[in-house]
């Protein structure tokens, strides 16, 4: 009998302001086997953002704790709070054959790079400082402090992506629209 078909992982890199939620939400919606995996964090929400749907938000110990204990694919400290990927969640859609995205920072890529290399990775990127900038401020949900620095973690990371070799794919995301056909199109493709 032939065994069932595994799920794979497609690693989104971004920074924040660059699209990603929104293009991961479209994706989301037409695709039915691909399945978003919900982090945990020990930022507090952000108006709007439901526990459980957009992230687990949990306490800095919780974190600790879990991270301890192997709970996390990968983890990482961006802008002083923790964010983790849980293992068994991934590893439960991927032995049901659903295909999981990821939507993490580049310190986490690195580790799923090492830990999953058969991973799909595809870095988006703003399409200038300039553009990344206006959109962190934009979104007005960020104190001054807070949109500076990410916007100087995006640009590190930025660098560190370029000089990195990491991706397999990289989008500039100029047009939303454009982002998400192509985005689509190289899920489609991995998956022949
Ligand atoms: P935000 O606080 O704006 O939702 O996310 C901040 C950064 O943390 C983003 O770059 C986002 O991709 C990243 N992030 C969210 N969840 C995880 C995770 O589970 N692991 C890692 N490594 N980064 C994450």
């Amino acid at each position: 009998m032939l065994s069932k078909k595994k799920g794979r992982l497609f690693v989104i890199s971004a920074s924040s302001g660059t699209g990603k939620t929104t293009l991961a939400r479209e994706l989301l919606k037409e695709d039915k086997n691909l399945v978003q995996s919900v982090s945990c964090t020990t930022r507090p929400p952000r108006p709007g953002e439901v526990n459980g749907r957009d992230y687990f938000f949990i306490t800095k110990s919780e974190f600790l704790r879990r991270k301890k204990s192997g709970g996390f694919l990968e983890w990482a400290n961006v802008f002083g709070k923790f964010y983790g990927t849980p293992k068994k969640e991934v590893e439960r859609h991927v032995r049901g054959g659903r295909d999981v995205l990821l939507l993490i920072d580049v310190q986490g890529a690195k580790q799923v790079k090492h830990t999953e290399p058969k991973a799909v990775f595809i870095f988006l990127a703003p399409p200038s400082k300039e553009e990344l900038k206006r959109r962190l401020e934009k979104r007005g949900t960020d104190s001054k402090n807070e949109i500076l620095k990410r916007y100087r973690v995006a640009t590190r990371e930025l660098k560190a992506l370029n000089d990195l070799k990491l991706c397999d794919y990289r989008i500039v995301n100029r047009d939303l629209r454009k982002a998400h056909a192509i985005l689509r199109a190289i899920i489609h493709a991995e998956r022949l």
